[in-house]
């Protein structure tokens, strides 16, 4: 039922989509998430809830707002796209409560959905609610398991802490280092996972097109990737305990400005996302522990001397940092995270514009 609910709610979702796409064509105007919803109200059919339906809307509303955004800003931007299957994994309910759209019955342990959905569906509960329960999603992963998440409001942030804070900088043979001298290596298993995924790759390659064999070989290698992502999360979140642990506010580099400057070396780049995933992560840590998190501008955090302040030109390859008006020497990306903490301190040389950082993407 799940699997046929996911098909039939894309095929609308796209519906929604064409119909925007006809209404601007006519009338060069977009329809509205309520119109939306007023147009396609009842059109669940056999296999969608009329709450999912509601969500399809939003989604688009969403898409079509990231869009706008992003295309005011003068950013390169695609519009909102047709779902094929390989993109479209969850079904979303929206009120989440005892005869709601969605709930998880204490008595039973059932988790109790739409009757389109099946009405009770065995779940194995992999940890207790924390907060009030807001709405959730069924989500179909790589491993073939359906997952719901259920979103919880967790109330008002706690009271900044006050104390010593740190600065981290994104490290390319180390995954992190920071003004402490301290570092975040990266797991051997980082490595082997990524071995296992190349040949999942390389195989998934040698099959021939829309074979059996290779849509099979497709699914181990994406089974490969969640495991993958499964184990950065998890070293991101034990390295972010550490941190939130130790210090009552936390200095990294702006990513959107890093971004901008576009970098042309590879490793970098695959650097710069496991990053942003972390700092995801960390943000959300720190605020449920009172800790900032303060974005910096990254200009010259690696060729500055933070001591003296003296610009020290370096190639990426140049692993030390050697001052020769001062004589400090340091490890290249310890360097730079003192720096990057020096500007997130209060008389630092702290720009406009910048500052904490509050938590995006509530689903992680
Ligand atoms: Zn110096």
């Amino acid at each position: 039922m799940l699997l046929s609910t996911l098909a039939e709610s894309r095929h609308l979702y796209n519906e929604m989509l064409e119909t925007v796409k006809t209404h601007y064509d006519e009338t060069g105007k977009f329809l509205s998430r309520y119109d939306l919803n007023m147009a396609f109200k009842g059109r669940g059919g056999e296999g969608v809830p009329q709450t999912v339906v509601q969500t399809l809307a939003d989604r688009l509303g969403k898409a079509l707002k990231r869009f706008f955004h992003r295309k005011e800003l003068g950013q390169k931007v695609g519009f909102p796209r047709f779902k094929a299957a390989n993109r479209w994994h969850s079904i979303q309910l929206r009120q989440y409560g005892s005869g709601r759209d969605v709930y998880l019955d204490p008595d039973t342990g059932k988790l109790r959905v739409p009757k389109k959905l099946g009405s009770r569906l065995k779940v194995k509960q992999h940890r207790p609610l924390e907060g009030t329960p807001k709405t959730a999603h069924l989500v179909l992963r790589a491993d073939g398991q359906w997952y719901v998440l259920i979103v919880c409001d967790m109330g008002e942030a706690p009271e900044k802490r006050d104390g010593a804070g740190v600065g981290i900088d994104v490290g390319l043979k180390v995954l992190a280092a920071d003004s402490d001298g301290g570092v975040v290596e990266n797991p051997r298993y980082f490595r082997r996972g990524a071995k296992r995924l190349r040949i999942a790759q390389r195989r998934t390659a040698r099959r021939k097109k829309r074979s059996h064999r290779k849509k099979k070989a497709a699914k181990q290698t994406a089974k490969q990737h969640l495991k993958i992502a499964r184990q950065r999360k998890d070293h991101a979140h034990k390295t972010a305990r550490y941190y939130v642990d130790r210090y009552a506010f936390i200095a990294v580099e702006d990513l959107r400005v890093s971004n901008m400057l576009q970098n042309h070396h590879l490793a970098k780049s695959i650097a710069d996302a496991g990053w942003s995933n972390f700092i995801n992560i960390l943000t959300l840590k720190a605020e449920n522990a009172g800790v900032r998190v303060i974005e910096v501008p990254p200009h010259f955090t690696s060729q500055r001397c933070s001591r003296c302040g003296e610009i020290v030109q370096k190639s990426l390859s140049v692993r030390t940092h050697v001052c020769g008006s001062c004589g400090y020497v340091a490890d290249r990306d310890e360097n730079a995270a003192r720096n990057i903490l020096a500007r997130a301190e209060p008389s630092g040389s702290n720009v406009a514009g910048y500052g904490e950082r509050s938590p995006r993407s509530p689903l992680l």
